[in-house]
């Protein structure tokens, strides 16, 4: 299985994890790991209960993702998974 691979700044090859899925349902709509992309991949959500509105954080652009990590890192509640790609699928379809 060929996956995909990038290249550092000094030529040496690394496998990025590319996000796969954020559990709504730990997160806290903290935004850390909004401030923490780049890539405009993740965006807010409300949702109305009885006597508030929840926020929480949404994979709205998966494409868009480098696979760096950088979101997982910086979320105190563990709400992303991660996963390498085939070099052949691109696209993303979650
Ligand atoms: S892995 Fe990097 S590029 Fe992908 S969503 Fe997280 S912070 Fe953004
Ligand atoms: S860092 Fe984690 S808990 Fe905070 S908004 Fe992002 S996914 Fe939710």
């Amino acid at each position: 299985m060929a996956l995909i691979t990038g290249l550092t700044r000094d030529g040496h090859e690394w496998t990025p994890d590319f996000i796969k899925t954020l559990d709504k349902e730990l997160c806290i709509g903290c935004g850390r790991c909004y401030k923490s992309c780049t890539r405009n991949v993740l965006a807010y959500e409300e949702v109305d209960t009885e006597d508030t509105v929840k926020a929480y954080m949404k994979i709205a652009n998966g494409g868009n993702c480098i696979g760096c990590k950088a979101c997982g890192q910086n979320c105190p509640k563990g709400c992303f998974s991660f996963e390498p790609v085939e070099a052949h699928a691109y696209g993303y379809t979650s």
